[in-house]
């Protein structure tokens, strides 16, 4: 017997999200502010509920995945959940999330958050490398394990109800990143005789070798000896940036991207940290 799930909300990855646990044999109950949404489903097997109140009541198992925090407020406002394993889907803040857990536990439910490393046509495809992280209750968890398993991959990150919003955050935050670097390097090319389909390859491998990286920036930062196996110091890179700096003048490209790294390398090497590595930006950027 499969455990019965409740979804609220059937937007791009509620629906995808209900689909593979009709998929993986689950009965399912959905609700979607627009009814209209729910419709496909039904015809796929799923019970469709008038109302939030009335999805939450078919089990335990809830799972909402609505736009933000704050539709989860208003989708759940007066429904009883006592008794109920709400599991959060929605993208928010720790703190949002570490709110919405008291919230929730005051309301007689045990809760978990989510946040998604996904696109919707990732989910219910497990070559596709999809997982969702989750934190929160340790005994929701365990108990919906395979259930949770169906659409993506699991990854609990502890009883921190705000902690799967924070490696969510943290992934995407590097991420963004990565993207500012490569808006730049195409930049830098663009208008020369140089193919963006030429230069994409070269940028894949590069990105992936210096990924290796961050192996060692999380060893400096666990033993606080940011000058241990550097390879390219901090003295020899802001010397260096000169020349990425004089490029993008040349190509005309603004540096409205890299100077900020830049400005906090200089800062670093200034309180006398030449000869480490970059870590020391990290610590920089703590207030
Ligand atoms: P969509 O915009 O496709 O769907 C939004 C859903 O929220 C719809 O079901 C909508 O209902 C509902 N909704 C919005 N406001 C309210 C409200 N006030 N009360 C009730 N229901 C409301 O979003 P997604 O499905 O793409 O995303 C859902 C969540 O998943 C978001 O938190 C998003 O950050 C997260 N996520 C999405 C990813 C993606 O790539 N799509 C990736 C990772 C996470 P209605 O149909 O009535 O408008």
């Amino acid at each position: 017997e499969k455990t019965p799930v409740a979804l609220l909300g059937l937007g791009a990855m509620g629906t995808a999200l209900a689909r593979a646990w009709l998929a993986a044999g689950h009965p399912l109950t959905v609700w979607n502010r627009s009814a209209a949404r729910a419709e496909p489903l039904a015809a796929e097997g799923a019970v469709v509920a008038a109302t939030a109140a009335e999805a939450v009541a078919v089990g335990r198992l809830v799972v909402v995945c609505l736009l933000d925090d704050a539709s989860v407020e208003e989708a759940l406002a007066g429904v009883d959940l006592t008794g109920r394993d709400l599991v959060n889907l929605v993208t928010s803040t720790p703190g949002q999330a570490r709110d919405r857990a008291a919230w929730a536990e005051a309301r007689g439910a045990r809760y978990l958050d989510g946040g998604i490393m996904a696109v919707p046509p990732m989910i219910g495809v497990p070559a596709a490398g999809a997982y969702v992280f989750y934190s929160g209750s340790a005994e929701l968890f365990e108990e919906h394990r395979e259930t949770l398993a169906a659409p993506a991959g699991v990854r609990y990150v502890g009883a921190d109800a705000g902690h799967a919003a924070l490696h969510d955050v943290a992934l995407l935050s590097a991420m963004y990143g990565m993207f500012a670097g490569v808006a730049h390097a195409f930049a830098l090319v663009r208008g020369e005789d140089v193919k963006p389909g030429d230069l994409a390859p070269l940028l894949g491998s590069w990105l992936t070798a210096m990924a290796g990286s961050v192996e060692r920036t999380a060893a400096q930062l666990e033993s606080g000896d940011y000058a241990t196996g550097v390879v390219s110091n901090l003295g020899m890179q802001v010397a260096g940036k000169e020349a990425l700096l004089r490029t993008a003048g040349e190509q005309r490209v603004s540096v409205e991207l890299l100077s900020p790294y830049f400005r906090l390398m200089e800062h670093r090497l200034a309180l006398g940290s030449g000869a480490e590595d970059l870590t020391g930006v990290v610590d920089l950027l703590r207030r």
